[in-house]
């Protein structure tokens, strides 16, 4: 018969049926392995249909990372920018966008918001597809690694590198490196700029009368006073076992005093608990203004010969210098 196949064309199909079956599943072994590759990663692989605005592809991590569902993200680009933090999502989607001017993004750094609702960093390197190798599709892929923790010892290093760790002032090193940029900066715009010196009278007493630690809670409520006084742009270190020291870019002598006045006043409110009932503490200021051709050994230099005036005029006074 015409249309009846001979046994060697059934061997023939049924070979290439079996060949392809196992095609298949050796091919399904593959996608299972790359995906518990992909899974056992802290990074997301993504690509996106920029036309469509349609997520094409994440891989598995992506659940885990983002703490929602793939299927929900493939199925509405809607869940993508969902998944941005409010404040970022500007910078996500411009950086984003600029893909296609630059061709690639190196670094966007950006928080998202979890299906629970816990915040996340993420750092991101997205690229432009060749449509030639996607059948003439243009996609934007990417990969994004979760950097929250990174992030956080990264903060740390940062908090650790400038601040005094008892008071959380900023440190010596820190407050001149800082005042040194501020002064600059007031030369350059020809602005006032003003420079306090503050020590703690009779510390020592306080250290042998009510041991070092009620000391070190004294230095610590002194510092609360100059953080509470102080303005956003003002600067405010600890510079000493028992001295402070303030600047105040844009403000005169006479504002600086005002300051000044308000923080002598915190300080003298402050009372600490002892057996005994309690006791006060005081502390002597100096304070002077930027003058021409100042460097900032000269503001230290007369803030601190006005503070050691202070001293000796009694303490617990501040001294214009
Ligand atoms: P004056 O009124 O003249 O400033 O006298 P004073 O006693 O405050 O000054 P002095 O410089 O004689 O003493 C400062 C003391 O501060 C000596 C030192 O042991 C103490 N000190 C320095 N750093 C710390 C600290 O981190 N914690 C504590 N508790 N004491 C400290
Ligand atoms: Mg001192
Ligand atoms: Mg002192």
């Amino acid at each position: 018969m015409a249309d009846e196949q001979s046994p060697s064309d059934v061997e023939t199909l049924t070979l290439a049926l079996l060949h392809s079956r196992g095609e298949v599943e050796r091919l399904h072994e593959r996608e299972r392995l790359v995906n518990s590759l992909l899974g056992s990663l802290n990074v997301v692989l993504w690509a996106l249909d920029w036309t469509a605005h349609k997520v094409v592809y994440v891989s598995p991590a992506y659940e885990r990372i983002f703490g929602r569902s793939a299927a929900l993200l493939l199925a509405g680009y809607d869940q993508w920018l969902d998944s941005i933090y409010p404040d970022d999502m500007e910078y996500a989607v411009q950086s984003l966008q600029s893909v296609h001017q630059l061709g690639s993004v190196e670094q966007r750094e950006y928080r998202i918001v979890r299906g629970d609702g816990e915040v996340r960093w993420l750092s991101d390197k997205c690229f432009l597809s060749s449509p030639r190798l996607l059948g003439g599709q243009s996609l934007v892929v990417g990969i994004a690694e979760d950097i929250t923790e990174k992030k956080a010892l990264q903060s740390e290093l940062q908090r650790l590198a400038t601040r005094d760790v008892l008071t959380g002032a900023s440190n010596r090193r820190h407050f001149f490196e800082q005042a040194q940029a501020r002064l600059l900066a007031a030369q350059s715009e020809g602005q006032p700029l003003a420079f306090l010196l503050l020590d703690i009278d009779d510390f020592k007493k306080i250290n042998d009368a009510h041991g070092h630690q009620m000391g070190d809670r004294v230095l610590q409520r002194v510092a609360h006073c100059g953080a509470y006084v102080l303005r956003r742009d003002d600067l405010f270190g600890r510079i000493g076992g028992e001295e402070f020291a303030a600047l105040f870019p844009d403000c005169d002598l006479q504002q600086a005093r005002q300051v000044a006045e308000r923080l002598q006043r915190e300080v003298q409110r402050l009372r600490f608990d002892v057996e005994a009932g309690s006791f006060a503490v005081s502390i002597s200021q100096g304070i002077t203004e930027l003058r021409a051709g100042d460097a900032l050994d000269d503001l230290y230099a007369r803030a601190d010969a006005a503070m050691y005036q202070a001293k000796r005029a009694g303490k617990d006074c501040i001294v214009l210098g």
